[in-house]
């Protein structure tokens, strides 16, 4: 194949991903490059190990499917960093461990009145880490923002200094590794790792609360480092006083650089974050639907998102461009005062009602049209209405791998699009669900 015919089968394989699975969709796709296509494999650069991570994490069987459905052949995809890419970007060393998300940035953090002063704060740290607040304490309530914060810090501290050891991880890990530290009687190897570090991170210190003994390593830990001006950063639910059974000792710890607050986002705030979510995954939404959105979810940030995803899943439902009224239609039911999130066994309730077939149909072996199609629909809406992996969704339906799932999904959508009659029962089924959503919460 000639390099520009390569060139475009590399463009389409991007789109084409796109459309297999929206929610995993970023901008940014637009700047991965071909680096081979032989021998049944298409090798995709890309920029820096955060996007790497993404890229094998979220999207490896998107990709897969939309290489062998653009080819027509069995190809799969391999991602790498793409050397060329990795000069102009920024520096790297040693961000490979930590873990990033790469949509967490500064850049992707909208600031308002409700966070000012913990993303003020963060910003103050990654520039001078270890002396101007020290340790920082960010609480407050699920989805508003902490670990965003945490992993734009470790960013910005990497980047300053590519040789800063950072070890950021969710106060779960740490407990986990110091118990298992203790088991494999290697106390002295893991108190090596967290206390010659420049920063440490923790997410979600809460998880401390009544682990007495973790209490106490995470009280040396922070003792070590603080006492050697390195800096350390906690997020938690609560305030220090708030965390049931913790040592009076790490309460007053903690409060003695700075406690900072994020409260729930205000109306404009949340209009910009609806708004900088859905240009991060390459979509435009006029003001109208980012101000419905925003007017209607107030409390969780968490729920803006999964608000576009399903706009976005019933915009490829139907194929028309996102109105108001399809975002109303994509939203009814969701919204209400408490959002519960849809799981696949009311999708699978609401499925089998419809067709009159039983869950052990669903996932025995039988491949009937009366049982295959019902089965492809619950994919189909599983991946759309949730947040599952292909993986999982096909665990529930009988062990199926998540190339059938995909398939499925992709089928489903397809029909949907050209025949009226499908279209009609995956609004209705939609529907359903998200209703019993809201009355179940
Ligand atoms: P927490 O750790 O406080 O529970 P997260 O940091 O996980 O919350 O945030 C939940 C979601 O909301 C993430 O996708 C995050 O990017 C998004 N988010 C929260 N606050 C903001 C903000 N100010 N700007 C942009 N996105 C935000
Ligand atoms: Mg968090």
């Amino acid at each position: 194949m000639a390099g520009s015919q390569i060139e475009d089968v590399f463009a389409d394989v991007i789109e084409r991903a796109r459309v297999l699975d929206p929610a995993n969709a970023r901008r940014w796709f637009d700047h991965l490059c071909i680096l081979q296509l032989n021998n049944g494999r298409l090798q995709i650069g890309c920029p820096d190990e955060a996007k790497l991570r993404f890229l094998r994490d979220k999207c490896q069987s998107g990709f897969n499917l939309a290489a062998q459905q653009v080819t027509g052949h069995l190809v799969v995809v391999e991602f790498s960093i793409e050397a060329s890419q990795r000069r102009q970007a920024r520096p790297q060393t040693g961000r490979a461990d930590l873990k990033l998300h790469p949509d967490y940035t500064f850049e992707n953090f909208v600031v308002g009145p409700s966070n000012r002063l913990a993303h003020a704060s963060c910003i103050a740290i990654s520039q001078s880490p270890g002396d101007t607040y020290n340790p920082l304490f960010i609480y407050g309530n699920s989805g508003l923002g902490k670990t965003h914060l945490l992993h734009a810090v470790c960013y910005e501290l990497k980047d300053r200094d590519g040789d800063t050891t950072i070890q950021f991880l969710s106060c779960e890990e740490f407990v986990n590794r110091f118990i298992r530290a203790i088991e494999e009687g290697n106390l002295a190897g893991f108190q090596g790792q967290f206390r010659s570090v420049d920063a440490i991170v923790i997410d979600d210190i809460q998880f401390l609360s009544e682990r007495e003994q973790s209490q106490e390593e995470f009280f040396h830990t922070f003792n070590a480092l603080y006492n050697n001006g390195k800096q350390i950063i906690l997020s938690c639910d609560r305030s220090p006083a708030e965390i049931s059974s913790l040592e009076e000792r790490l309460i007053s710890r903690f409060s003695w650089g700075l406690v900072t607050r994020i409260d729930p986002p205000s109306y404009e705030t949340r209009i910009a974050i609806v708004q900088k979510k859905a240009h991060l995954r390459g979509l435009e939404i006029s003001d109208e639907i980012a101000e419905y959105i925003a007017r209607k979810l107030q409390t969780n940030i968490r729920e803006l998102e999964g608000a576009l995803t399903s706009v976005y899943a019933v915009m490829n439902t139907t194929g028309e461009p996102v109105t108001l009224e399809l975002a109303k239609k994509a939203l009814a039911g969701q919204i209400g005062p408490e959002i519960k999130s849809i799981s696949i066994t009311e999708i699978i309730e609401a499925v089998t009602g419809h067709f009159d077939v039983r869950l052990a149909d669903l996932q025995s072996k039988r491949r009937s049209q009366s049982i295959t199609l019902p089965r492809q629909i619950c994919m189909y809406l599983a991946r759309s209405l949730t947040r599952h992996s292909l993986e999982e969704i096909g665990g529930h339906l009988g062990g199926r791998d998540h190339t059938t799932v995909m398939h499925a999904c992709n089928k489903i959508s397809e029909v949907g699009r050209r025949d009226t009659e499908m279209h009609a029962l995956l609004t209705e089924l939609t529907r359903q669900i998200t209703q019993v959503g809201r009355v179940g919460g």
